[in-house]
């Protein structure tokens, strides 16, 4: 009797507790950032000691047990992922992992002119990078530390690198940066580059503005910008929530990523890793594997990784609840989550 030799194994296919079909994480690779953002950073934050940070070796091990379990895609983060020393080795492992689809990474962009064209040498499909004012004062007092100039520099590097997609994203609070809305759109359009505009989120307690008061729904960014320009349904997807349009007339699209006012929780894909090994099931909960202790005992093989990875996931919620008229029931900050 003939012989039949499978070549070609079917991908894994990691599955949640409410059939959701888990392909994407996101990795964060260091908490630290060279930016205090208002709406993520407390002024004065302290920061993870080394021992409990996760070695470049490691993370990579952990995308290797990802990958194995059922991811397919890859979103690098942190904090300021393009701060973390010899970074670019990680990224060079990740591009050439078997089984990875796709590797992406957000910025604050404070270092694109320097990395973008060996990013996509590299094998870094696709590329977020954060900006939330034009307005060089404005840009300062968002960031605490930032420069504007060196971000827009960043953006150009990053178009002349040649990506797949190139997103801007911008978080939008009422009397801070709301009338820059249209400014922002017009930006990217011109750019032939998308954007994607997020309602702030209450992770960690700041205490710099009041969410409540500065929240600005998707709903109200879309009016703004449909005073000007035409929205036209899209079928664009990305492996992160948001609802896209395309600009009439244009090459842009502009996405809507809406935790308050247009739950996503029943399309959710994804998981995070923290850079202390923490597998995150759900942003706004806090269920999760610690990831490290697994990899920093010798008894445990290869497969006890991949193993807690698919464990872990009968965790993962249904859904987060956020409410910005209480303290945050989530204390860890947006640079610690990977966002
Ligand atoms: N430092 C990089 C950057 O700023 O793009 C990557 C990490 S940052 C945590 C990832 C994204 O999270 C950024 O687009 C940022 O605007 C967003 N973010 C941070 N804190 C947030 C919050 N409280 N609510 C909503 N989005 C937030
Ligand atoms: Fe840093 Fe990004 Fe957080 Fe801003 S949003 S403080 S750039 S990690």
């Amino acid at each position: 009797m003939p012989t039949t030799v499978v070549t070609d194994l079917p991908a894994p296919r990691l599955t949640d507790t409410f059939g959701r079909h888990i392909n994407y994480a996101r990795l964060s690779v260091t908490d630290r950032c060279d930016f205090r953002c208002v709406y993520c950073m407390a002024e004065d934050m302290e920061f993870l000691p080394r021992s409990e940070i996760l070695s470049l070796e490691e993370i990579y091990a952990i995308a290797q047990g990802l990958v194995n379990a059922g991811i397919n895609t890859l979103r690098l983060t942190g904090g300021e992922p393009l701060i973390r020393n010899n970074i670019l080795w990680l990224i060079e492992k990740l591009g050439a992992l078997e089984g990875l689809q796709e590797l992406t990474l957000t910025t604050n962009g404070s270092q694109l002119s320097k990395y973008a064209s060996e990013l996509a040498r590299l094998g870094v499909q696709r590329i977020n990078i954060s900006l939330d004012s034009l307005d060089p004062l404005k840009f300062k007092q968002i960031t605490r530390t930032g420069n504007l100039e060196q971000v827009i520099e960043g953006i150009d590097a990053a178009r002349a690198a040649g990506f797949k997609q190139i997103k801007l994203n911008s978080v939008i609070m009422k009397q801070r940066n709301d009338e820059e809305i249209l400014d922002l759109v017009n930006f990217a359009i011109a750019r032939e580059i998308d954007i994607a505009f997020i309602e702030e989120m209450p992770l960690g307690e700041i205490n710099e503005h009041d969410r409540a008061q500065t929240y600005c729904s998707s709903d109200e960014v879309r009016q703004c910008i449909e005073q000007r320009h035409k929205l036209l349904p899209s079928k664009k997807t990305t492996s992160g929530p948001s609802r896209y349009f395309k600009v009439d007339n244009s090459n842009s699209h502009v996405g809507f990523i809406s935790p308050h006012s247009h739950n996503f929780c029943s399309d959710c894909n994804r998981v995070r890793v923290t850079v202390e090994g923490r597998l995150l099931m759900c942003l706004g909960n806090e269920h999760s594997v610690d990831l490290r202790t697994i990899l920093r005992d010798q008894a445990a093989d290869k497969q006890a990784l991949t193993t807690a990875i698919k464990q872990g996931l009968l965790l993962k919620p249904e859904r987060h609840y956020f409410d910005l008229n209480s303290q945050p029931d989530i204390v860890r900050f947006m640079n610690m989550t990977g966002g």
